[in-house]
């Protein structure tokens, strides 16, 4: 471990993980291009099978380059050990199939990633495994839903689109008073803004294609357990499921880490001034941003989270038309589902990453039609305050009241 716990944030994701090249003192990981290890004789194989020898056999049971950006991960997690797989969903599914089983229920936050409800709503029914979403962020709505076979709690917060924030930390409290497990989907914030296994969660998820890599180019996911015993039981599965991480992947997302706290915190920066530009424009009919103050959970942000993040979504007047005319005359702006990278991303999630849903369910959820997300990347605040200044002047309809 190169980093430790007394470190800054700033200073941990650069250091974080093993020594990167013990052999050579390169100060870049090497990447192990390889499918699989070579033994000595058999003596050696049997040993690294029978987990008496650490070292490698075959890269989707384990592999230098990856186990590099799990250690690292794992660190800034705070965690016992971390997963690396091919995408956030490989994290998501692997996470679902190890700690579920048959005749198990599972308790989630209504405004889930899309494809994560999907698995539970229309695949996960399959093995006999039940789902109720929620809006967790309302915690006697979690407490309610609640069953005798409830075997894990799942949030995401800040929740996808909506930014609407769960208490971590009381539902951990649920969790433990059931028998339940608590898994947070920490996606939006990064370990650089919120540690839920600090605040009580037995595993935390992240598709790191989107803050923790960060440039738009990489689709990969992770998981990282608080102890021990969760850990070895996904480990397990993963390895079977397949969803593992190729090495050359895992270099580029811990190359991307190493920038991870100077991303976040500039997106940050420039992400509150962009939100309060929008909540004073006249055609802008609300805003959500956890570091506004008529945010619903703005206290309980500031005490979970070490910053508001940097995903704003907002509504226009003119409803679904409205947005659709904003997010088609931006110019600098890219129209483009995922977020955390360094361009800025504009999208429509009732037409696009949330379509899917019902639209009853959808706005039960609070993903109205007239909800645009965006993701603020690190452009300068001025260009872009300048390109949603005329994005906005192409929607027709004024505010005849706010
Ligand atoms: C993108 C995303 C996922 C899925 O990750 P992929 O890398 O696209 O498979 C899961 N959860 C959240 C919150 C996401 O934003």
């Amino acid at each position: 471990m190169t980093s430790s716990p007394k470190m800054r944030p700033e200073t941990k994701v650069v250091h974080a993980g093993p020594e990167p090249d013990p052999l050579h003192g390169g100060v870049s990981v090497p990447i192990y291009q390889s499918s699989t290890f070579s033994f000595q004789n058999t003596d050696e194989g049997a040993a690294r099978f029978a987990g008496r020898d650490p070292g490698y056999m075959y890269t989707r049971l384990g592999n230098p380059t990856t186990h590099a950006l799990e250690q690292c991960v794992a660190e800034l997690e705070e965690g016992y050990g971390g997963l690396a797989t091919a995408s956030g969903m490989a994290a998501v599914s692997t996470v679902f199939l190890s700690l579920l089983s048959a005749g198990d229920h599972v308790v989630g936050t209504d405004a889930v990633y899309g494809p994560t409800r999907g698995l539970a709503e229309k695949h996960l029914t399959r093995f006999g495994i039940e789902s109720t979403f929620v809006p967790t962020e309302d915690i006697a709505a979690v407490r309610r839903a609640i069953r005798p076979n409830t075997k894990m709690i799942y949030v995401e917060s800040p929740a996808n689109p909506t930014i609407k924030i769960t208490d971590i930390a009381a539902c951990g409290h649920l969790a433990r008073d059931c028998g339940a497990l608590l898994v947070v989907d920490n996606t939006f914030s990064s370990p650089i803004l919120q540690k839920p296994l600090r605040l009580g969660a037995d595993v935390v998820l992240h598709s790191m294609t989107k803050y923790l890599n960060g440039h738009s180019d990489v689709v990969a996911g992770i998981i990282v357990s608080s102890n021990r015993e969760a850990h070895t039981r996904i480990e397990g599965v993963l390895r079977s499921l397949g969803g593992t991480m190729d090495p050359h992947q895992a270099w580029l997302v811990l190359r991307g880490i190493r920038t991870l706290s100077l991303r976040v915190n500039r997106a940050m920066a420039t992400a509150e001034k962009l939100a309060t530009w929008l909540d004073a424009h006249p055609k802008v009919e609300w805003v959500s941003y956890p570091g506004l103050a008529s945010h619903p959970q703005h206290d309980l942000a500031k005490a979970q989270m070490a910053g508001p993040g940097a995903m704003i979504s907002f509504g226009v007047t003119g409803g679904f038309e409205g947005a659709k005319t904003m997010i088609d005359s931006v110019e600098l702006m890219v129209l483009a589902v995922s977020l955390g990278g360094i361009e800025t991303l504009i999208e429509h999630p009732a037409s696009m990453t949330h379509a899917s849903l019902p639209r009853e369910e959808r706005m039960e959820a609070g993903i109205r039609d007239d909800l645009i997300r965006v993701s603020v990347g690190c452009e300068a605040f001025e260009d872009l305050r300048d390109d949603l200044e005329q994005a906005l002047a192409k929607v027709a309809i004024p505010a005849t009241s706010r």
